[in-house]
């Protein structure tokens, strides 16, 4: 039994992660300021006697005796993050700078979520983890990117510098139950339209593409992650190679919730990558990686999920 700090434990990904923890019997700390994130999510995991939720900000430094710390605290819908986009960077920053700070002080192994934007709108196609990556530094989504490229390299840094043991995955575009329905990413967009018969929106043309990765499949992975030999920093990939465009996501959303919703195209927002894919050979090599759930079984247990909202 490990003692383990999940920060945005209360967020969609963290509290799946929380759940998985706790289930596995570890003694888990969830952080949160509930920017995006909710106690709802989390709910069901309070009054378990190995989980404990505390409301904090990662701007501020923030002490515990830990073994681990998933670092996840940062928003992660384009909504979201160009809401407050100066806080944004802070978080992804100093988030990681506290952490990591921790992470020195407790000896405590660091896994940092980044994240598939460090390609920025990628020239190289699918992104393996050797591209730099192709990022506006001073456009409307460059608060997360750069912050995230900047949070990656603080990991870096701590390790060499410090020894610190981490851990950097870059996680791509990642959907399922437990997402905000005014979350703002296309899935729960188009599923919320759906089923509430409105016009479902594509920005753009609907030709840009994402490869849609279910979250119990990433879970698998971190953790795996986590646990694999220290000398395995990544950057790893984690995602699920199929890719789709955006008005075939659309067209599966409205044929698996039998909408009639119709599509309507709206103007596309600066910066959108045109093309996202990953290539995970590195996660399949070194974590036996396999995201097995694919998009139309994924869609159904997250319109499943929508729908007891109801
Ligand atoms: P989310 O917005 O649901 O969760 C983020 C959580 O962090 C929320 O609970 C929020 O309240 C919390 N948070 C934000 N700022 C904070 C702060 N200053 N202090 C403490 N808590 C704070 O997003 P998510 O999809 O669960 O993403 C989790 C992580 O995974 C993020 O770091 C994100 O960048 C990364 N990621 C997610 C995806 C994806 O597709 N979901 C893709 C790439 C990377
Ligand atoms: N998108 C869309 N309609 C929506 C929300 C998003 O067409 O209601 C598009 C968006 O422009 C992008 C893609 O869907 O091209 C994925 O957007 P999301 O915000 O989910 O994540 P991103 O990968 O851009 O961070």
């Amino acid at each position: 039994m490990k003692r383990i700090l999940v920060t945005g434990g209360a967020g969609f990904i963290g509290s799946h992660l929380c759940a998985r923890l706790v289930n596995d019997g570890h003694d888990v700390i969830c952080l949160d300021n509930y920017f995006t994130g909710s106690k709802k999510n989390v709910w069901h995991l309070i009054g378990r006697p190995n989980f404990e939720l505390v409301r904090h900000n990662v701007i501020n430094p923030y002490f515990a005796e830990v073994d681990e710390i998933y670092n996840l605290a940062c928003p992660a819908s384009p909504v979201h993050y160009q809401f407050d986009p100066i806080k944004t960077t802070k978080t992804s920053v100093m988030g990681a700078l506290n952490m990591l700070g921790l992470a020195k002080e407790t000896k405590a192994r660091l896994l940092q979520a980044s994240t598939s934007e460090v390609y920025g709108d990628p020239i190289v196609h699918p992104q393996t983890e050797s591209y730099w990556g192709h990022v506006n530094p001073i456009g409307i989504r460059s608060c997360y990117d750069e912050g995230k490229r900047c949070a990656e390299s603080l990991c870096m840094d701590y390790h060499r510098q410090h020894g610190i043991e981490i851990k950097i995955i870059r996680i791509f575009n990642t959907y399922g139950p437990g997402m905000l329905p005014n979350d703002g990413r296309v899935v729960s967009n188009f599923i919320v339209q759906a089923l509430q018969g409105n016009d479902l929106t594509i920005y753009g043309d609907g030709q840009q593409t994402r490869s849609f990765q279910y979250v119990d499949d990433l879970i698998e992975g971190m953790v795996r992650m986590m646990a694999s030999p220290a000398d395995f920093l990544g950057p790893v990939n984690l995602g699920n190679p199929h890719e789709f465009t955006i008005l075939e996501l659309a067209e599966k959303v409205i044929r698996l919730t039998g909408s009639r919703s119709k599509i309507a195209f709206r103007e596309l927002p600066h910066d959108d990558p045109r093309q996202r894919q990953p290539d995970i050979t590195l996660a399949r090599e070194k974590l036996d990686y396999d995201p097995s759930t694919q998009l139309e079984e994924g869609l159904k247990h997250t319109i499943e999920y929508f729908r007891s909202l109801n």
